[in-house]
């Protein structure tokens, strides 16, 4: 495996940053997860508008012009012979003596490239759905930024695996949920209406979010975007997660609530169709 450090390709077991780099001391900086169909990158468009926006949010500038960035990232893919997996570009602050202002416009920011291959559910979790249980939502007030402090998330995504679990939902004061660590949330209700989180700073715009949005319309679905609460999707008909690396996953089980009967419901199935053949489409393009 090789992976991209700031213009060389290195191989995989060597590529390091620096010790002073803030992305490690200070967890100062951003990141994108996209999947590769094809050995082709899915919705290429939208993760690069997000992580010019993050970095834009967080006052850094792109470490070099996107259609370069874009080359890179096909050769790393190349490199790697991936055709099924994800691609994940790391974006730091750069390499400085610890200091907690921003280093002098004169450090050139730190890019880091990896490719894999796999990373996709398994057909177990497609066929049988996931559980997940609910936490307080303990991240900070900007979860809009796909920054790559996420020390919340990954405590919550424990919390989930040592209940037995594939994702821990956040729940807001409010006893709304906000969104899963790494997947937004969903759930259908009784009338067959899709309800999904509005954007806002409490919650990362997922591209995959934003593709269900539109594969729901173009089928004809009711789309509501507001808020629901953790009871509310333990008594909804339906409920999934969607994310670049689960697609449109069902959840059958919330906390120790069963959704429905337990077993996957049939619109977000049919979203899962949808959605495989969007990317195969996007993949073959
Ligand atoms: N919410 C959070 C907190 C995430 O980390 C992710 C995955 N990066 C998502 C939602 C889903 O986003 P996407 O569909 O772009 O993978």
């Amino acid at each position: 495996r090789v992976a991209y450090v700031n213009g060389r390709y290195l191989p995989h077991a060597e590529a390091g940053v620096h010790v002073e780099d803030r992305g490690l001391q200070f967890a100062d900086g951003v990141y994108e997860v996209i999947a590769i169909e094809g050995g082709r990158p899915i919705d290429l468009g939208g993760h690069m508008t997000r992580l010019e926006r993050s970095l834009r949010e967080l006052r850094m500038t792109m470490p070099m012009p996107p259609r370069a960035m874009r080359l890179v990232m096909r050769e790393v893919v190349r490199r790697n012979a991936v055709r099924i997996g994800i691609l994940y570009l790391q974006v730091t602050r750069g390499t400085y003596r610890r200091d907690h202002p921003f280093p002098p416009a004169t450090v050139a920011p730190t890019l880091v490239m990896t490719a894999r291959s796999g990373v996709r559910p398994t057909s177990a979790m497609v066929e049988n759905g996931i559980g997940v249980v609910t936490v307080p939502d303990q991240r900070w007030a900007r979860r809009d930024i796909k920054s790559v402090s996420l020390l919340p998330n990954v405590m919550a995504k424990q919390q989930a695996k040592d209940a037995g679990a594939y994702e821990a939902w956040q729940v807001d004061r409010d006893g709304f949920v906000t969104e899963g660590t790494s997947t937004n949330a969903w759930i259908v209700t009784k009338d067959g209406t899709l309800v999904t989180r509005p954007l806002n700073h409490d919650i990362l715009a997922g591209i995959t979010r934003d593709s269900v949005l539109t594969l729901a319309a173009q089928a004809g679905l009711t789309v509501e975007q507001r808020p629901f609460t953790v009871e509310e999707a333990k008594a909804a008909r339906e409920a999934f997660i969607s994310s670049t690396t689960a697609a449109a996953l069902p959840v059958v089980r919330i906390d120790d609530a069963s959704i429905a009967n337990g077993a996957p419901g049939s619109i977000t199935r049919q979203l899962w169709d949808l959605y495989e053949a969007h990317i195969a489409r996007a993949g073959a393009e």
